[in-house]
């Protein structure tokens, strides 16, 4: 069984709100996952079949790769469509605010959802949120919010009323969160889920294909091009990084999503504790991406939030500079030297 993540008190207030509520307005943060978008799918599935009117609301393109996901096509992007999501989030009687923990993380939404009038519910699982949320769940412990939006479905029994829908989503951002399983993931009660989650006839196997065997030829030379002659290796720190400029991606074809997971195949090198990636903005000069991925207690959310304007959990961080690709690189080293002895 499993331990209940709110109080009776949110429970209930989380039941009465919903019922209050006849248009609800579900938002992720910039750049959405798989763990943003499947929280955001598999609870709009739960509202739909309340008969609530859900409207999602992604504050930017989303990757190919999960395109595939079933109701994928409804997601609302709020760079193409903001004065019609500027009217939702006037209009609406709750918001979810899901996988993101401040409004800043909406990039251009930020304002619209502060000014918003109706209240809110954060689930979410990055440390310290900071929205003025009527119901706020917030548990950086848990391997993914698709795993706390399922918690919170089941405290209110409401599983038994979830079909596929639901549980495509769900499944598909908890492995995304976690590297399909390989890390951020040894709580028993994730294996307990995900056996809930098969009652629901979906195939796992298939999802994985779905999700990492899905990518373009492009993308494995970009791959291969990336470990080959960028990747700089720095033994003594434990370290790797590797910077891709605008050069590279129009090479290689790139797309949103082809850089996924590339930012941790440096960490597969015997005694790396950390890797950082980043990547120009393929139109915005003088902005470049940041990823960062560690080891065991290395906390790369703080070299993120130092070094990089970001933040992010303890193994998983994310931020972005406003400068040249070259200057980038000159940061990183900088990064390191400062955090040398953690690193040893
Ligand atoms: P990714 O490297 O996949 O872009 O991000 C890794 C993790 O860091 C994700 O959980 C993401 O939510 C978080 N993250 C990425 N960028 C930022 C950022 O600018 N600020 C904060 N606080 N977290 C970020
Ligand atoms: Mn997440």
């Amino acid at each position: 069984m499993l331990e209940p993540i709110m109080t009776e008190g949110e429970c209930s207030q989380l039941h009465s709100l919903i019922d209050e509520s006849n248009t609800i307005v579900l938002c992720c943060h910039q750049n959405p996952d798989g763990d943003a978008l499947g929280a955001m799918l598999g609870m709009a599935d739960i509202l739909r079949s309340m008969g609530k009117d859900t409207v999602m609301v992604a504050p930017d393109q989303y990757p190919d790769y999960l395109q595939w996901l079933p109701n994928s096509e409804k997601i609302v992007r709020y760079d193409k469509r903001k004065e019609y999501v500027d009217t939702m989030l006037k209009i609406c009687d709750l918001i979810f605010c899901l996988d993101f923990n401040t409004p800043s993380r909406t990039d251009e939404m930020a304002d619209a959802l502060r000014s918003s009038a109706a209240k809110k519910i954060l689930i979410d699982h990055h440390p310290g949120p900071d929205i003025d949320a009527a119901v706020c769940i917030s548990h950086p412990e848990a391997s993914s919010t698709c795993e706390l939006v399922f918690r919170v479905i089941w405290q209110m029994g409401l599983f038994e009323s979830t079909g596929r829908h639901f549980a495509v989503p769900v499944y598909t951002g908890m492995m995304t969160d976690t590297g399909g399983f390989t890390y951020n993931s040894s709580n028993c009660d994730i294996y307990y889920i995900i056996s809930q989650l098969l009652t629901r006839r979906i195939d796992k196997d298939k999802i994985y294909r779905n999700v990492y065997h899905n990518y373009s030829e492009h993308r494995l030379r970009l791959v291969g091009h990336v470990l080959c002659n960028r990747l700089v290796v720095d033994q003594a720190r434990h370290a790797a990084y590797y910077a891709l400029t605008r050069q590279d991606l129009k090479r290689f074809h790139f797309i949103k999503g082809d850089a996924e997971g590339l930012v941790n195949m440096p960490l597969q090198i015997k005694g790396l504790k950390l890797s950082i990636s980043l990547r120009e903005d393929t139109e915005h000069d003088n902005l470049v991406w940041v990823s960062l991925r560690s080891v065991d207690k290395f906390p790369c959310n703080e070299v993120a939030a130092r070094f990089f304007n970001g933040g992010g959990h303890l193994n998983a961080s994310g931020g972005r500079l406003y400068c040249s690709i070259e200057e980038a690189v000159e940061v990183v080293r900088r990064a390191l030297d400062a955090f040398e002895d953690a690193l040893k």
